[in-house]
């Protein structure tokens, strides 16, 4: 062979090779996993029952499971006792092009008595308890150097002082609810008591940094000397990262298909009658008007919230359609572009600064830029 032709046959060589990595990594689930807190930081601690541990330890579990699956790729933010600026948790996760991401904790409470888990997605509640566990688990930025240029000002003892930065991110909302709830549906099937309905939506920095479908669990109260001797237990550890890995996989099935599962990987208990599917109902499409429409979604909600403008903050004409499991509310409706973009700017000035548009046509949702076209 000579040089040229060998040089050839090294570069198709490559090329394949090339292909094969990109095809391959095309058809790999990436998950990160995050374990809160580390090293000095070590979270809610009461009588020996330390949350940067558990909260490890669960995470190497879930871990353990999900790399038993050849097309699940594990990334974790730390696999050891070291601390881990919030901003860089979440960007290990962007960096990776991560499909989800998992941060797990340990909730607390001066009150002893208080138990049972909770997964909250990312969002502007204004619930006090899911306030204060937001708040809990931003204040750990005061650890790091510079925390109030990195996080933009942003104030950890007021989680709604993100509520300006929160925009347009309500695209992963539905996929994160919906891992949220098999997570919370998996932890009841193992007979944990769901604090509050499970699901919740609070300010969280570590969520809101990381741009994919993101959930936080707390997994339960180390406060709590039953259920933190049991989060603290080796059987504890296992059963509840069981359950996040059995979520995390059953929402792969859901929306990336079940290639390369492993057969252990199925769900934990197949017997427990699964919940009705509900859909968006049918007269949202069937009766809605011809044409293309503009609308402003304020929230949206694992909530159902009557339609009365004291629940709005005044707005009048709020609609609402449920789908994916969550509640959106929208606010008017028009088939004109700058019209719609006032009521933005009113929906806003009341208090929505997350809120944006959303387009239809003959009912069915398509993109803004579609819609002025
Ligand atoms: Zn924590």
């Amino acid at each position: 062979m000579n040089g040229l032709n060998k040089i050839k046959v090294i570069f198709t060589f490559f090329l394949t090779i090339l292909s094969f990595c990109s095809y391959s990594q095309s058809n790999v689930f990436k998950v990160t996993l995050d374990a809160g807190h580390g090293d000095h930081d070590f979270g809610a601690v009461y009588s020996g029952r330390i949350e940067k541990n558990i909260a490890l330890a669960i995470v190497l579990k879930v871990g353990k499971i999900l790399e038993l699956n050849p097309n699940v790729n594990v990334i974790y933010t730390r696999k050891t006792d070291v601390f881990v600026d919030l901003v860089e948790r979440a960007n290990i996760a962007n960096r990776a092009n991560s499909n989800i991401f998992v941060s797990i904790h340990c909730n607390a409470n001066k009150n002893t008595a208080a138990d049972g888990t909770e997964t909250y997605v990312m969002g502007l509640s204004k619930v006090a308890s899911n306030l204060e566990a937001a708040k809990k688990e931003n204040s750990v930025i005061t650890l790091e150097k510079d925390y109030k240029r990195k996080y933009e000002g942003f104030d950890p003892n007021s989680p709604e002082s993100m509520i300006g930065m929160t925009l347009m991110q309500e695209e992963y909302l539905d996929n994160s609810i919906s891992l949220a709830t098999k997570i919370e549906d998996n932890f009841e099937r193992l007979g944990k008591k769901l604090r509050q309905g499970g699901v919740k939506q609070a300010p969280f920095m570590v969520l809101h940094k990381a741009y994919m479908p993101r959930v936080l669990v707390e997994t339960g109260f180390v406060s709590n000397p039953t259920e933190g001797n049991i989060l603290n237990s080796e059987e504890g550890q296992d059963d509840i990262a069981k359950a996040i890995a059995e979520a995390i996989l059953s929402y792969k099935r859901e929306y990336f298909g079940s290639g390369g599962e492993s057969d252990d990987s199925r769900p934990i208990r197949d017997t427990t009658p699964a919940k009705p599917k509900t859909t968006a109902p049918a007269a949202v499409t069937k009766n809605a008007p011809k044409g293309t429409f503009f609308k402003v979604q304020l929230i949206a909600s694992i909530k159902k919230t009557p339609l009365e403008p004291k629940n709005f903050k005044g707005l009048k004409n709020v609609t609402m359609i449920y789908e994916n499991n969550i509640y959106k509310y929208f606010y008017q409706e028009t088939p004109d572009y700058e019209t719609a973009k006032k009521y933005m700017e009113e929906a806003k000035n009341k208090g929505y600064g997350a809120s944006f548009l959303v387009a239809t046509k003959d009912g069915e949702k398509i993109s803004i830029q579609d819609a002025i076209k």
